[in-house]
């Protein structure tokens, strides 16, 4: 027997091994198994199964496990994404399992164990009456009461006398380290909306279903409901969260109404995670919550595949292999013909347009369902303020923050640092510079001085005063950390919390901060996008955006939705009780759609001024985005190896539709070069096919390394 194995090594070739005789028998596809390689011992996959080679082949040394942890269906899957992203296979199976079950020669995650005692002799009442051993009679006893006992529970010479006579044993357990037995409670009563909106569902014939209801408009609870009906056909069912949005708060509300459920986060450790994962493979639980990998899943006969929160970027991994869940989530929808349920108070705008062309059926819900009004939002021009000599904070905003103070009511901060290069604006006009052949701002590139476009290679001298007003352009860069220093100094008996990547690093600290808030302990608490999401203090009355221009100038065709997204989300998080909410939205570009349309709880409207610039540009959804990324040492070897796929690509596509190459974003990180081409198409299947071919090609390169990016979620 010869088995194909996939090495836990990420190089793109499958070797064959011969499987001795006395292994033959546990021979199975997807298990993993242990395989001399060169001089190293490594682990890999078991792909495919043959009679014989014609080659001689070493031997495998062992196999690792008892069933299979990638089956029929994820074997297929995992070639599935990695043809369809240009990525390699080992990389898209060891991310669809828990560090403690991918391939790897250095396993650290183990099964947890107990060790009982329990009684084998028969004659126990002799034994008890004979002995006169009061501690052996003492374990005796309550063995005859009780089906086993902890070993640690009894001292261990008694046990140890007890077993040398052959009348108890010892055994172990497994047993998982995350476990809970809840009484369950009955899921509420759908409202009048809520069951229009889940009759809708049901009778659709579409395979996806976008349901776009307003933030508390009771999708959560439609979830439910469906995730119940899974169940009652016997079925399973899969609920991806954001990362972020993945607090106890939401858990809880499914464990109150559910058993049975697996969740998958990296709030667990590796061993949590592990047994949650297990528990699935072992078919205990029939539900499984969790960021995007939990997409993958091993749940046999889906009933139901919902995505909350579908517009959230989480859903697609930034590094390879670069699926987008929502793909997955596609796919396996139609491998096990179970519904797909994409819900989102503010749709991808791809998505929106696929539910309004009927590739996707549209279920609306327009009404909060506990009567809470939408907060009440103010933007306010900074153009203006910074006149007044207010360069952070508008009048408004410091004095509705001290209004609140007084009232002993509480304020949320949000300002959106991440990932964004500096930029220049116009103080006097909000004038920021833009690319003449694509509409995208240009970003500024302090070490040489210009301002570039990252779609088309576009650059000019930075002049440093405005085209338009020629007033001094200023460099646009404020941070969290800057605005707790500010807040602290305006109000010095305030108490103020602050939550982003650099307070967040600890396990646990991000659940600190939200329990401290939460308790009161502090009055406003600043952040980034972070404190965005699902979130609910019933005493925050007050949310203030400091710059809603940081995502708005991103280099990027998507920032006006990401835009309209974050403020609306950060919006909800204010008067969610019977306190009345207020947003206050400081702004450079008041007159902009995405900020105007935010303000009024308008996506409609939002979504067909966007949806008009996107077809005039060529943007998706009128075309697919491919971005393939050359990185080498050397910045002339590298531009001119980019440049011969650039030649190759626009030999073999409709030359119309490649971009580039030009200096990537970010140009040059730990001294390795990068450049990048964009390919904006229609024809899926070909461009697939062709960067492939690419993929193939450039392997052998090694001066240079080409990562390829397929519907990027952002450029
Ligand atoms: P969404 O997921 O759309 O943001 P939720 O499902 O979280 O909305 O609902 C918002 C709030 O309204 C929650 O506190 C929820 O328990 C409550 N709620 C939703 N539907 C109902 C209902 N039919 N009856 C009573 N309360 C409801
Ligand atoms: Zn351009």
């Amino acid at each position: 027997m010869v088995i194909s194995v996939l090495v836990e090594i990420n190089i793109d070739k499958v070797f064959d091994y011969n499987v001795p005789d006395n292994l033959k028998e546990n021979i199975c596809l997807g298990k993993r198994v242990l395989v001399p390689f060169g001089k190293q011992v490594l682990e890999g996959f078991i792909i495919d199964i043959k009679n014989k080679s014609n080659y001689e082949l070493k031997d495998i040394i062992s196999i690792v496990d008892n069933e299979s942890i990638l089956n029929d269906e994820l074997l297929s899957l995992g070639k599935e994404i990695s043809k369809s992203n240009v990525c390699n296979l080992t990389s898209v199976y060891q991310s669809m399992l828990p560090v403690g079950l991918k391939a790897s020669k250095n396993r650290k995650v183990s099964i947890r164990k107990n060790t009982y005692i329990r009684l084998i002799s028969d004659d126990v009442i002799e034994f008890i009456s004979n002995t006169r051993s009061l501690k052996q009679k003492e374990i005796v006893s309550y063995l005859l009461k009780n089906k086993n006992a902890l070993t640690t529970t009894f001292d261990s010479s008694s046990i140890n006398a007890l077993i040398k006579k052959g009348i108890i044993e010892k055994y172990s357990e497994e047993y998982y380290r995350l476990n809970d037995n809840n009484s369950i409670e009955d899921l509420v009563t759908l409202n009048e909306y809520q069951i229009k909106a889940y009759n809708e569902i049901k009778e659709s014939s579409k395979d996806v279903i976008l349901l776009n209801g307003v933030t508390g408009s009771g999708k959560t609870e439609i979830y439910m409901h469906l995730i119940k009906d899974a169940l009652d056909n016997k079925k399973s069912a899969i609920l991806l969260v954001p990362e972020i949005s993945l607090t106890p708060q939401i858990i809880g509300r499914f464990k109150k109404h559910f058993n049975n459920i697996a969740v998958l986060h990296s709030g667990l450790s590796q061993g949590e995670k592990y047994d949650e994962y297990r528990k699935i493979l072992n078919k205990e639980v029939n539900i499984v919550i969790g960021a995007r990998s939990a997409i993958f899943a091993p749940l046999n006969d889906l009933g139901v595949i919902i995505i909350d929160e579908e517009h959230s970027q989480t859903y697609k991994q930034d590094h390879n292999p670069r699926y987008n869940a929502i793909d997955v989530a596609i796919i396996r929808g139609k491998t096990h013909n179970c519904k797909v349920i994409l819900g989102s108070a503010t749709p991808m705008v791809e998505d929106y347009a696929r539910a309004k062309k009927g590739y996707y059926e549209l279920v609306k819900l327009d009404k909060r369902a506990n009567n809470a009004s939408l907060p009440l939002i103010n933007i306010v021009d900074m153009t203006k303020e910074t006149k007044k000599g207010n360069k952070i904070f508008s009048e408004e905003l410091l004095l509705s923050i001290e209004d609140r103070l007084n009232k002993h009511e509480q304020i949320m901060l949000l300002l959106n640092k991440r990932g964004y290069s500096n930029y220049l604006m116009c103080p006097n006009c909000g004038e920021v510079k833009k690319c003449p052949n694509c509409d995208i701002t240009l970003t500024y590139h302090k070490t040489s001085n210009m301002n570039r476009c990252h779609y088309c290679g576009y650059a000019d001298n930075n002049k440093e005063i405005c085209s338009k007003c020629n007033t001094k352009l200023v460099n646009m860069g404020l941070g969290t950390e800057k605005v707790e220093e500010e807040i602290n100094k305006l109000f010095p008996d305030a108490k103020v919390l602050r939550m982003d990547i650099d307070t967040t690093g600890n396990k646990g600290s991000h659940q600190k901060i939200i329990d401290k808030f939460m308790n009161h302990e502090a009055d406003i608490l600043v952040g980034t996008q972070m404190i965005s999401k699902g979130l609910d203090f019933p005493l925050v009355t007050l949310v203030g955006v400091i710059n809603a221009d940081t995502i708005l100038n991103l280099p990027d065709f998507r920032s006006s939705e990401r835009t309209y997204d974050l403020i609306s989300q950060v919006s909800g998080r204010a008067g969610r009780s019977n306190l009345k909410g207020k947003v206050v939205i400081q702004t450079y570009n008041p007159d902009n759609y995405a900020i105007k349309l935010v303000s009024s709880n308008n996506y409609e409207d939002f979504y067909n001024e966007e949806i008009t610039i996107r077809k005039k540009l060529y943007y998706p959804p009128y075309s697919f985005i491919a971005l393939i990324k050359v990185g080498g040492k050397d910045f002339n070897s590298t531009i001119k190896e980019a440049n011969k796929i650039g030649d190759y690509l626009r030999r073999n596509v409709d030359k119309e539709i490649v971009l580039g190459p030009s200096v990537a974003s970010l140009s040059k990180i730990n001294n390795i070069y990068y450049f990048e081409i964009i390919i904006k198409y229609r024809d899926k299947d070909n461009i697939v096919n062709i960067l492939n071919d690419v993929r193939k090609i450039t392997l052998s390169n090694s001066k240079i390394n080409v990562q390829f990016d397929i519907n990027p979620i952002s450029l």
